[in-house]
Protein backbone atom coordinates (compact mmCIF):
# COMPACT_ATOMS: atom_id res chain seq x y z
CA UNK A 1 0.00 0.00 0.00
CA UNK A 2 1.58 3.24 -0.79
CA UNK A 3 1.68 6.08 2.09
CA UNK A 4 -0.96 8.29 2.32
CA UNK A 5 0.40 11.93 2.50
CA UNK A 6 -0.70 12.72 6.09
CA UNK A 7 0.15 9.37 7.60
CA UNK A 8 3.47 8.62 5.65
CA UNK A 9 6.26 7.45 7.74
CA UNK A 10 9.25 10.60 8.03
CA UNK A 11 11.46 9.24 5.60
CA UNK A 12 8.74 9.93 3.22
CA UNK A 13 7.67 12.79 4.13
CA UNK A 14 11.55 13.98 4.20
CA UNK A 15 12.13 12.86 0.21
CA UNK A 16 8.53 14.28 -0.56
CA UNK A 17 9.34 17.65 1.05
CA UNK A 18 13.12 17.50 -0.02
CA UNK A 19 12.35 17.06 -4.00
CA UNK A 20 10.06 20.33 -4.43
CA UNK A 21 12.66 21.92 -1.96
CA UNK A 22 15.37 21.44 -4.25
CA UNK A 23 13.59 22.68 -7.46
CA UNK A 24 12.82 25.99 -5.59
CA UNK A 25 16.43 25.60 -5.14
CA UNK A 26 17.30 25.19 -8.20
CA UNK A 27 15.10 28.01 -9.45
CA UNK A 28 17.15 29.95 -7.71
CA UNK A 29 20.40 29.33 -9.03
CA UNK A 30 19.00 30.16 -12.24
CA UNK A 31 17.83 33.58 -11.26
CA UNK A 32 21.01 34.56 -9.75
CA UNK A 33 22.91 33.19 -12.88
CA UNK A 34 20.02 35.40 -14.80
CA UNK A 35 20.68 38.29 -13.26
CA UNK A 36 24.41 38.18 -14.18
CA UNK A 37 26.32 39.25 -10.39
CA UNK A 38 27.22 36.00 -9.12
CA UNK A 39 28.54 37.36 -6.25
CA UNK A 40 31.86 35.40 -5.91
CA UNK A 41 33.74 34.48 -2.97
CA UNK A 42 37.05 32.33 -2.98
CA UNK A 43 36.78 30.06 -0.08
CA UNK A 44 40.11 28.23 -0.39
CA UNK A 45 41.91 26.82 -3.31
CA UNK A 46 39.65 25.99 -6.60
CA UNK A 47 36.64 26.55 -4.05
CA UNK A 48 33.88 28.69 -4.65
CA UNK A 49 31.51 30.53 -3.40
CA UNK A 50 28.79 32.61 -5.50
CA UNK A 51 25.22 34.31 -4.37
CA UNK A 52 23.53 31.06 -6.23
CA UNK A 53 25.42 28.74 -3.50
CA UNK A 54 24.45 31.24 -0.51
CA UNK A 55 20.94 31.74 -1.10
CA UNK A 56 19.85 28.13 -2.36
CA UNK A 57 21.25 27.08 1.29
CA UNK A 58 19.48 29.07 3.00
CA UNK A 59 16.11 28.61 1.01
CA UNK A 60 16.67 24.38 1.51
CA UNK A 61 18.18 24.79 5.35
CA UNK A 62 15.42 27.26 6.00
CA UNK A 63 12.46 25.02 4.41
CA UNK A 64 13.84 21.72 5.94
CA UNK A 65 14.35 23.22 9.24
CA UNK A 66 10.67 24.98 9.81
CA UNK A 67 9.02 21.13 8.70
CA UNK A 68 11.41 18.89 10.39
CA UNK A 69 12.91 20.56 13.66
CA UNK A 70 14.63 17.78 15.49
CA UNK A 71 16.78 16.85 12.52
CA UNK A 72 20.25 17.71 12.45
CA UNK A 73 20.72 19.69 8.91
CA UNK A 74 24.69 20.09 7.92
CA UNK A 75 25.00 22.75 4.54
CA UNK A 76 28.09 22.89 2.40
CA UNK A 77 27.90 26.75 2.95
CA UNK A 78 27.74 26.46 7.31
CA UNK A 79 25.25 28.43 9.29
CA UNK A 80 23.49 30.64 7.30
CA UNK A 81 20.53 33.08 8.22
CA UNK A 82 17.40 31.46 8.18
CA UNK A 83 15.15 34.23 7.62
CA UNK A 84 14.08 33.65 4.28
CA UNK A 85 11.55 35.50 1.73
CA UNK A 86 7.83 33.41 2.15
CA UNK A 87 8.14 32.26 -1.50
CA UNK A 88 11.62 30.21 -0.44
CA UNK A 89 9.74 28.54 2.44
CA UNK A 90 8.36 25.50 0.78
CA UNK A 91 5.80 23.42 3.01
CA UNK A 92 4.21 21.59 -0.08
CA UNK A 93 5.40 17.54 -0.13
CA UNK A 94 6.03 15.85 -3.57
CA UNK A 95 2.40 13.80 -3.98
CA UNK A 96 3.39 11.46 -6.55
CA UNK A 97 6.43 10.37 -4.64
CA UNK A 98 4.09 9.41 -1.84
CA UNK A 99 1.12 7.99 -4.05
CA UNK A 100 3.64 5.38 -5.54
CA UNK A 101 5.94 4.41 -2.98
CA UNK A 102 5.55 2.56 -0.15
CA UNK A 103 8.24 3.20 2.78
CA UNK A 104 10.48 -0.43 3.30
CA UNK A 105 9.54 -1.91 6.62
CA UNK A 106 13.35 -0.66 7.82
CA UNK A 107 12.31 3.13 7.35
CA UNK A 108 9.22 2.66 9.06
CA UNK A 109 9.88 3.77 12.58
CA UNK A 110 13.01 6.33 12.11
CA UNK A 111 12.84 9.10 14.66
CA UNK A 112 14.24 12.84 13.43
CA UNK A 113 16.92 11.94 16.17
CA UNK A 114 18.20 9.41 14.13
CA UNK A 115 18.44 11.31 11.24
CA UNK A 116 21.28 13.78 9.25
CA UNK A 117 20.73 15.59 5.77
CA UNK A 118 23.78 16.74 4.40
CA UNK A 119 23.05 19.56 1.57
CA UNK A 120 24.93 20.68 -1.00
CA UNK A 121 23.18 23.34 -2.23
CA UNK A 122 24.88 23.88 -5.74
CA UNK A 123 27.44 21.35 -5.95
CA UNK A 124 29.56 22.41 -9.36
CA UNK A 125 30.26 25.69 -8.12
CA UNK A 126 33.10 25.98 -10.82
CA UNK A 127 31.34 24.36 -13.60
CA UNK A 128 28.76 27.03 -12.98
CA UNK A 129 30.98 29.87 -13.18
CA UNK A 130 32.16 28.70 -16.23
CA UNK A 131 29.17 28.04 -17.85
CA UNK A 132 28.70 23.77 -17.62
CA UNK A 133 25.61 24.72 -16.72
CA UNK A 134 24.03 20.91 -17.34
CA UNK A 135 26.61 19.94 -14.34
CA UNK A 136 25.41 22.00 -11.95
CA UNK A 137 22.99 20.40 -9.19
CA UNK A 138 21.39 20.91 -6.00
CA UNK A 139 22.22 17.82 -3.48
CA UNK A 140 19.61 17.00 -0.62
CA UNK A 141 21.44 13.60 1.16
CA UNK A 142 19.40 11.33 3.73
CA UNK A 143 21.52 9.85 6.86
CA UNK A 144 20.17 6.88 8.77
CA UNK A 145 22.25 6.30 11.47
CA UNK A 146 25.50 6.92 9.48
CA UNK A 147 24.72 5.79 6.59
CA UNK A 148 23.62 7.47 2.62
CA UNK A 149 19.98 6.16 2.81
CA UNK A 150 18.06 8.34 0.52
CA UNK A 151 19.08 11.48 -1.65
CA UNK A 152 17.53 13.32 -3.47
CA UNK A 153 19.90 14.73 -7.40
CA UNK A 154 17.87 18.02 -8.48
CA UNK A 155 19.28 19.23 -12.04
CA UNK A 156 18.12 23.06 -12.64
CA UNK A 157 19.50 23.00 -16.36
CA UNK A 158 18.33 20.25 -17.66
CA UNK A 159 16.01 20.62 -20.39
CA UNK A 160 13.40 18.19 -21.56
CA UNK A 161 12.34 17.26 -24.90
CA UNK A 162 9.44 19.96 -24.58
CA UNK A 163 12.26 22.43 -23.44
CA UNK A 164 10.99 22.55 -20.13
CA UNK A 165 14.06 23.15 -17.66
CA UNK A 166 14.89 21.21 -14.20
CA UNK A 167 15.03 17.73 -13.42
CA UNK A 168 14.86 16.32 -9.75
CA UNK A 169 16.28 12.47 -9.69
CA UNK A 170 15.52 10.59 -6.09
CA UNK A 171 16.78 7.57 -4.52
CA UNK A 172 15.74 5.61 -1.04
CA UNK A 173 17.13 2.40 -0.04
CA UNK A 174 14.41 -0.48 -0.53
CA UNK A 175 12.22 1.29 -3.26
CA UNK A 176 14.78 2.16 -6.38
CA UNK A 177 15.35 5.65 -8.02
CA UNK A 178 12.85 7.91 -9.87
CA UNK A 179 12.34 10.80 -11.68
CA UNK A 180 14.38 10.04 -14.64
CA UNK A 181 15.06 6.39 -16.78
CA UNK A 182 18.23 4.41 -15.56
CA UNK A 183 20.20 3.05 -18.12
CA UNK A 184 23.15 0.22 -18.59
CA UNK A 185 26.47 1.29 -19.57
CA UNK A 186 28.08 -0.06 -23.11
CA UNK A 187 29.41 -3.41 -22.86
CA UNK A 188 32.40 -3.53 -25.05
CA UNK A 189 34.22 -0.44 -23.65
CA UNK A 190 35.37 0.82 -20.17
CA UNK A 191 34.54 4.61 -19.42
CA UNK A 192 35.42 6.06 -16.04
CA UNK A 193 34.37 9.51 -15.15
CA UNK A 194 36.72 11.71 -12.98
CA UNK A 195 37.43 15.26 -11.82
CA UNK A 196 37.73 18.25 -13.64
CA UNK A 197 39.61 20.70 -11.93
CA UNK A 198 41.50 19.06 -9.02
CA UNK A 199 42.92 16.07 -10.10
CA UNK A 200 47.28 15.35 -9.31
CA UNK A 201 49.67 12.43 -9.99
CA UNK A 202 47.70 10.00 -7.57
CA UNK A 203 44.55 11.28 -9.22
CA UNK A 204 45.88 9.85 -13.08
CA UNK A 205 47.91 7.36 -11.34
CA UNK A 206 44.53 5.95 -10.19
CA UNK A 207 42.73 6.16 -13.89
CA UNK A 208 46.00 4.64 -15.19
CA UNK A 209 45.76 1.33 -13.42
CA UNK A 210 41.65 0.97 -14.25
CA UNK A 211 43.28 1.46 -17.83
CA UNK A 212 39.62 2.87 -19.44
CA UNK A 213 38.78 2.84 -22.93
CA UNK A 214 37.70 6.25 -22.18
CA UNK A 215 37.89 8.96 -19.27
CA UNK A 216 34.93 11.38 -18.84
CA UNK A 217 36.45 14.25 -16.70
CA UNK A 218 33.27 16.45 -15.41
CA UNK A 219 33.07 18.96 -12.49
CA UNK A 220 30.57 17.86 -9.57
CA UNK A 221 29.93 14.93 -8.02
CA UNK A 222 26.26 14.83 -8.42
CA UNK A 223 26.97 14.98 -12.09
CA UNK A 224 29.46 12.39 -12.11
CA UNK A 225 27.26 9.78 -10.43
CA UNK A 226 23.96 10.73 -12.99
CA UNK A 227 26.71 9.27 -15.41
CA UNK A 228 27.03 6.40 -13.65
CA UNK A 229 23.09 6.48 -13.64
CA UNK A 230 22.69 6.84 -17.32
CA UNK A 231 24.81 4.87 -18.81
CA UNK A 232 27.73 7.07 -19.69
CA UNK A 233 30.10 5.71 -17.69
CA UNK A 234 30.86 2.80 -15.57
CA UNK A 235 33.07 3.72 -12.65
CA UNK A 236 33.98 7.50 -10.92
CA UNK A 237 37.40 7.54 -9.71
CA UNK A 238 38.97 10.26 -7.56
CA UNK A 239 42.26 9.04 -5.71
CA UNK A 240 42.07 12.16 -4.07
CA UNK A 241 40.48 14.52 -0.27
CA UNK A 242 38.55 17.16 -1.60
CA UNK A 243 34.94 15.79 -1.76
CA UNK A 244 33.24 16.53 1.31
CA UNK A 245 30.30 14.78 3.00
CA UNK A 246 27.49 16.51 1.37
CA UNK A 247 28.93 16.04 -1.96
CA UNK A 248 28.53 12.27 -1.52
CA UNK A 249 25.99 11.59 0.60
CA UNK A 250 23.09 12.19 -2.02
CA UNK A 251 25.04 10.74 -4.85
CA UNK A 252 25.84 7.52 -2.71
CA UNK A 253 22.01 7.03 -1.64
CA UNK A 254 20.56 7.64 -5.20
CA UNK A 255 23.50 4.91 -6.95
CA UNK A 256 23.25 2.39 -4.19
CA UNK A 257 19.51 2.81 -4.21
CA UNK A 258 19.45 1.15 -7.95
CA UNK A 259 22.03 -1.15 -7.67
CA UNK A 260 25.25 0.61 -7.85
CA UNK A 261 28.13 1.13 -5.06
CA UNK A 262 30.05 4.04 -3.80
CA UNK A 263 32.67 3.95 -1.28
CA UNK A 264 36.34 5.42 -0.61
CA UNK A 265 39.27 4.36 -2.50
CA UNK A 266 39.53 1.53 -0.39
CA UNK A 267 36.31 0.40 -0.45
CA UNK A 268 34.78 1.37 2.39
CA UNK A 269 31.66 3.04 3.12
CA UNK A 270 31.76 6.86 4.21
CA UNK A 271 29.76 7.41 7.53
CA UNK A 272 27.34 9.95 7.52
CA UNK A 273 26.62 10.72 11.08
CA UNK A 274 26.45 14.42 12.55
CA UNK A 275 30.28 14.15 14.32
CA UNK A 276 32.23 12.93 11.68
CA UNK A 277 34.77 15.04 10.25
CA UNK A 278 33.38 17.15 6.62
CA UNK A 279 36.08 15.98 4.16
CA UNK A 280 36.22 12.46 2.17
CA UNK A 281 39.83 12.13 2.69
CA UNK A 282 39.94 8.56 1.24
CA UNK A 283 38.83 9.70 -2.08
CA UNK A 284 35.90 8.34 -3.92
CA UNK A 285 35.21 4.61 -5.79
CA UNK A 286 31.83 4.68 -7.43
CA UNK A 287 30.38 1.78 -9.41
CA UNK A 288 27.42 1.80 -11.87
CA UNK A 289 24.77 -1.39 -11.28
CA UNK A 290 26.50 -4.47 -12.57
CA UNK A 291 29.99 -3.48 -12.39
CA UNK A 292 32.18 -5.28 -9.83
CA UNK A 293 32.99 -3.00 -7.39
CA UNK A 294 35.72 -5.68 -5.89
CA UNK A 295 37.25 -6.15 -9.16
CA UNK A 296 37.96 -2.40 -9.53
CA UNK A 297 39.36 -2.35 -6.12
CA UNK A 298 41.86 -5.21 -7.36
CA UNK A 299 42.67 -3.15 -9.86
CA UNK A 300 44.03 -0.01 -7.77
CA UNK A 301 47.96 0.11 -6.83
CA UNK A 302 48.67 -0.35 -3.22
CA UNK A 303 50.63 2.93 -3.40
CA UNK A 304 47.69 4.52 -4.20
CA UNK A 305 45.88 2.88 -1.41
CA UNK A 306 48.17 3.56 0.80
CA UNK A 307 48.28 7.59 -0.01
CA UNK A 308 44.43 7.24 0.67
CA UNK A 309 44.52 5.23 3.37
CA UNK A 310 43.34 7.88 5.74
CA UNK A 311 41.15 7.89 8.95
CA UNK A 312 37.34 8.67 7.76
P1 LIG B 1 35.05 17.60 -8.76
O1 LIG B 1 34.96 16.16 -9.06
O2 LIG B 1 36.45 18.13 -8.84
O3 LIG B 1 34.07 18.41 -9.52
O4 LIG B 1 34.65 17.73 -7.23
C1 LIG B 1 33.42 17.28 -6.72
C2 LIG B 1 33.08 18.07 -5.47
O5 LIG B 1 34.13 18.00 -4.53
C3 LIG B 1 32.87 19.57 -5.73
O6 LIG B 1 31.90 20.03 -4.83
C4 LIG B 1 34.21 20.16 -5.43
O7 LIG B 1 34.09 21.48 -5.02
C5 LIG B 1 34.73 19.27 -4.31
N1 LIG B 1 36.18 19.12 -4.39
C6 LIG B 1 36.87 18.10 -4.93
N2 LIG B 1 38.20 18.30 -4.84
C7 LIG B 1 38.36 19.48 -4.23
C8 LIG B 1 39.48 20.25 -3.83
N3 LIG B 1 40.73 19.83 -4.06
N4 LIG B 1 39.27 21.42 -3.22
C9 LIG B 1 38.02 21.86 -2.99
N5 LIG B 1 36.90 21.18 -3.33
C10 LIG B 1 37.07 20.01 -3.94
MG1 LIG C 1 29.90 19.98 -4.02
MG1 LIG D 1 28.47 23.17 -3.32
Amino acid sequence: MACGTVAAPLMMRIVASSIQIAVRAGRIIRDVMAKGDLGIVEKGKDDLQTEADRSAQRCIVASLTKLFPNVTIIGEEGATDLKVPDDWLISEVNTEFLERNSCPEPLKQIKESDLVIWVDPLDGTGEYTQGFLERVTVLIGIAVNDRAVGGVIHQPYFKDDKGQLGRTIWGVQGIGVGGFTPKQPPADRFIVTTTRSHSNAIVQAALDAISPDDVLKVGGAGYKVLQLLEGNAHAYVFASAGCKKWDTCAPEAVLEAHGGKLTDILGRHYRYNKDVSFPNTSGILGSAKGISHDELLGKLPDSVKQAMNKTQ
